[in-house]
């Protein structure tokens, strides 16, 4: 093998490393077009990529002197050489273009260039063609090759993979692009209609309490069912509202004393009634220590009840709730366990995401809008905390939560901890 072939196998090597390395399109296609000019000893070479919107090709990559004038020009698909090798899937050689009807002079025209002779390979990805990569004016007065025309077969197919990866990465891009405008109008919705609903139902329950307390107790009854369904809708309200505080970084902690130990009581108490009328017991174990954090008690009371709501809901009659409070190094961990239907292993990776429910809604025997588990995440995680859970689907499920001691060391303490 002559050096120089040898040569020419080492630019071609060194082209395909580029490919596999960090090289961005741009840098790549140039690098690529620089090594085509080399390898068949030519004046200039240059990439056009097919526009499906202008039904024609446009340049993708171009000598550095023309790109700003080849930047908006499309080369027809009918009467050029480009264009014909695209449509056929073919090489052309054009030793002399004054003899060839099918160049496009417009090229020639707009950068007062003069092609003599030219070489087009057509760009290629899973046999479809996908571009156009040209050479231009063999050096010398010389012919095109089969050997150039091999080189540039080799180029070609470089480049078509670059460019279909180029589109895949730019439609991945416009899909993220079009995920995120439509959660920023989801968000938008979410924190209006809330902001929106907050004053009327702020009213309805002013009003409906200050009757109660007006009216003889024959219409207490009716009362109470609209105060009972107007609480229940501010809760709906309030929970849109703080997932969505969070997901917007409106949310802050304010940092006070917490007892855990205290505050666990006080959650739990506020639901006995509630589990003793559906027959489930609800058993809390805090220990004699009085476990305390800095954070922000409302938040975290959230987060529990809306665990302990969810326990008893999910557990029949007869049934146990189980809700305890320990020290751990540097952390609180807080558990709400119970014997009930427990989570199909397939849907617990999804529970806490906002809006999801192991029923569908329109089958589901229980209300709730799969938020309870999303706000008490958001609860948890704004302390700098983490929430997960165990379950086994007819057995029962273990909500565990740990909330750092101090939050600044969270993050320290989560390394030794949770590793
Ligand atoms: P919702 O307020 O609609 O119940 P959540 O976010 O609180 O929504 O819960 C999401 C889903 O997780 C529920 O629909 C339920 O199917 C399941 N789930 C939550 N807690 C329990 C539990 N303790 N036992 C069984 N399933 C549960």
């Amino acid at each position: 093998m002559d050096s120089e072939r040898t040569y020419r196998l080492e630019r071609l090597l060194e082209a395909t490393r580029n490919l596999s390395t960090a090289l961005e399109f741009e840098p790549f296609l140039q690098s690529l077009i620089a090594v085509a000019c080399e390898l068949t000893n030519s004046e200039a070479a240059s990439v056009l990529s097919y526009d499906p919107s202008r039904d024609g090709l446009s340049f993708t990559a171009a000598p550095f002197h023309q790109r700003d004038l080849l930047r908006g020009v499309t080369v027809p698909l009918e009467g050029s050489v480009a264009g014909w090798t695209f449509r056929h899937a073919q090489p052309l050689v054009v030793q002399n273009t004054a003899e060839e009807k099918r160049h496009f002079k417009e090229v020639d025209r707009l950068t007062g260039s003069h092609t003599r002779s030219l070489l087009a390979v057509p760009l290629l990805f899973r046999g479809g063609p996908v571009g156009v990569i040209e050479a231009v004016n063999k050096m010398g007065n010389a012919y095109y090759t089969e050997e150039d025309v091999t080189n540039l077969e080799t180029l070609a197919s470089l480049a078509a993979f670059a460019i279909r990866e180029h589109d895949l990465q730019q439609s991945v891009n416009s899909a993220f692009a079009e995920a995120a405008s439509l959660d920023r109008l989801k968000s938008d919705f979410i924190a209006i209609t809330s902001h929106e609903l907050r004053t009327p139902l702020g009213l309805i329950l002013g009003h409906a309490t200050f009757l109660r307390e007006l009216v003889g107790a024959e219409y207490h009854e009716q009362l109470d069912l609209i105060i009972r369904n107007a609480t229940r809708l501010k809760e709906i309200v309030e929970n849109l509202a703080s997932v969505d505080n969070y997901q917007s970084g409106a949310a802050r902690v304010r940092q006070r004393k917490v007892s855990i130990t205290s505050l666990v009581q006080e959650v739990v108490d506020s639901f006995q009634e509630e589990a003793r009328m559906k027959g489930v017991i609800l058993v809390v174990s805090a220990g004699r220590e009085n476990l305390s954090i800095e954070g922000e008690a409302g938040k975290i009371a959230i987060a529990l009840s809306n665990l302990i709501k969810n326990a008893i809901l999910f557990t029949d009659k007869d049934g146990h709730v189980f809700v305890s409070a320990e020290a751990v190094p540097g952390y609180i961990k807080v558990s709400v366990v119970d014997d009930g239907l427990g989570i199909p292993a397939k849907d617990l990776p999804r529970v806490f995401e906002r809006f999801f429910q192991v029923e569908s809604h329109l089958t589901r025997r229980h209300g709730g809008m799969g938020l309870g588990l999303s706000v008490a995440k958001v609860m948890i995680e704004m302390h700098g905390g983490r929430i997960w859970v165990e379950s086994v689907e007819g057995k029962g499920s273990n909500f565990t939560f740990l909330l750092p001691v101090d939050p600044m060391q969270a993050s320290a303490a989560d390394k030794v901890f949770l590793s």
